[in-house]
């Protein structure tokens, strides 16, 4: 694997994105039994927007790892 800053940046900012998913669906899952609809809908709003960053990143290193080839791509049978 050819060694890349960007890619570690990137790398960096999904899994930071992704590690902030996990107490909020905690949260989530908590005041769904609750019964407080606002309080729902609230902490639904932050997951959804902490799960488009969480996508974005995802995408963004997707982008550049494809455009940059620093990873060697899997073996593909021929
Ligand atoms: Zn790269």
């Amino acid at each position: 694997m050819i060694s890349c800053d960007v890619r570690q940046k990137l790398l960096r900012e999904y899994s930071d994105a992704a590690e902030k998913l996990v107490p909020l669906s905690k949260e989530l899952a908590n005041v769904a039994l609750s019964y407080e609809a606002d309080m729902f809908m609230r902490i639904w709003e932050r997951f959804r927007n902490a799960q488009q960053r969480c996508e974005h990143s995802r995408r963004a290193l997707d982008f550049h790892t494809a455009c940059h080839g620093c990873v060697i791509a899997a073996p593909r049978g021929t």
